[in-house]
């Protein structure tokens, strides 16, 4: 260790992975893809092992006076299969390691793995391991799963090209918001404990907060139609975010129409309610858990008309020139405001 002292603020999140894994460079043959991409690839031969893990703590991810373990169970398992759908790949088996406290009662447990059987069922995966210690301080849940994909299909994070058209399944900004709503309705639960949480008209976007989904169901249907994204990324951090990932990684640029941005109703009358932008909302609050994805030009005949995938801008030749045109026609440039757990 030197003797400077580096904030891990000062880094980030992103730069503090960069920095702690500088020279863990590939060795092994079928280590096809490590740090960086959504998940690691690894050549099993006559197809890809896809490998992710995810980390869920109590306090920085979840809030367990909002969060229902049956849904926290779920989406554990969910936010992982959403990295193996954001690879075009099939998720497998997952493992679940917890750390809990003499707090849970076993039936509270069983909720927590009714959510996790339910996901297993749903996304159609097998748990077949993980471990379990006590901790000292709140809930943590650790989840990886293990998916394939064929060769030919695999979607990296890399590969996007000037001209491509860039893509997003769902609508966004909703988890955000439905965060936000409950973290109201907590204040004013605490403030006057007689009081009911006024949840009412907010039911899809709190849905959207407390269990997403995984798409795998896009990851089926663009099979199906024979498209095979020319890259692709699940929106956790933020749309934003994330296609600054895609265009980086691509060396590309990108432009995004602000009225094809798919926004829900709820996110709307929520974002006036509470004060906020619902375009920020779409652009920068995470956990979406949708998928962003670039495919070619000929393709979109067979995606247009699929309700779950909106077109929301292309890719352009300009790297890292990543740019919004707002409703009033106006370029704007897309900046990162995604998580930061460190700031
Ligand atoms: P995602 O949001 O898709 O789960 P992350 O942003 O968490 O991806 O991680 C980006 C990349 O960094 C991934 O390849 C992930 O495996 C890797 N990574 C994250 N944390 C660590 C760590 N502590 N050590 C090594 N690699 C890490
Ligand atoms: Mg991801």
């Amino acid at each position: 260790m030197s003797e400077t002292r580096t904030e891990i603020a000062s880094l980030g999140e992103f730069g503090l992975i960069q920095r702690l894994s500088q020279g863990f460079e590939a060795t092994l043959p079928d280590t096809v893809k490590g740090i960086g991409d959504d998940t690691a690839v690894i050549d099993l031969g006559h197809e890809y092992g896809l490998l992710t893990t995810d980390l869920l703590l109590e306090g920085v991810h979840f809030d367990l006076t909002f969060s229902p373990l049956r849904h926290l169970g779920y989406k554990a398992i969910a936010v992982n299969v959403s990295d193996i759908a954001a690879m075009n790949g099939t998720p497998g088996q997952v493992t679940v390691s917890l750390a809990i406290s003499n707090r849970f009662s076993v039936e509270a447990l069983e909720d927590l793995y009714a959510g996790i059987k339910a996901a297993c069922a749903d996304f159609r995966v097998d748990l077949v391991g993980g471990d379990t210690s006590s901790s000292r301080s709140g809930l943590l849940i650790s989840v990886s799963v293990f998916g394939k994909v064929a060769k030919e299909k695999i979607a990296y994070r890399a590969t996007a090209r000037p001209n491509d058209l860039l893509c997003v399944t769902g609508d966004l900004g909703g988890a955000y918001l439905g965060l936000q709503v409950l973290e109201r309705e907590k204040q004013v639960y605490l403030a006057n404990p007689g009081m009911q949480p006024q949840l009412k008209g907010n039911e899809y976007i709190i849905q959207r907060q407390l269990k997403p989904e995984a798409r795998m169901d896009v990851v089926y249907e663009l099979d199906e139609a024979g498209v095979i994204p020319t890259s692709m990324i699940d929106v956790s951090d933020g749309m934003a975010s994330d296609l600054l990932h895609i265009c980086s990684q691509s060396g590309v640029g990108a432009m995004v129409f602000e009225e094809n941005l798919p926004i829900d109703e709820q996110v709307y009358l929520a974002a006036t309610e509470l004060n906020l932008s619902p375009l920020t909302a779409a652009m920068n609050g995470g956990e979406d858990y949708e998928l962003l994805f670039t495919i070619r030009q000929a393709d979109y005949d067979k995606i247009k008309n699929n309700p779950k995938v909106s077109v929301i801008g292309y890719i352009t030749d300009q790297p890292d020139v990543v740019q919004l045109t707002s409703k009033g026609g106006n370029k704007v440039p897309i900046t990162a405001q995604g998580w930061n757990h460190f700031s």
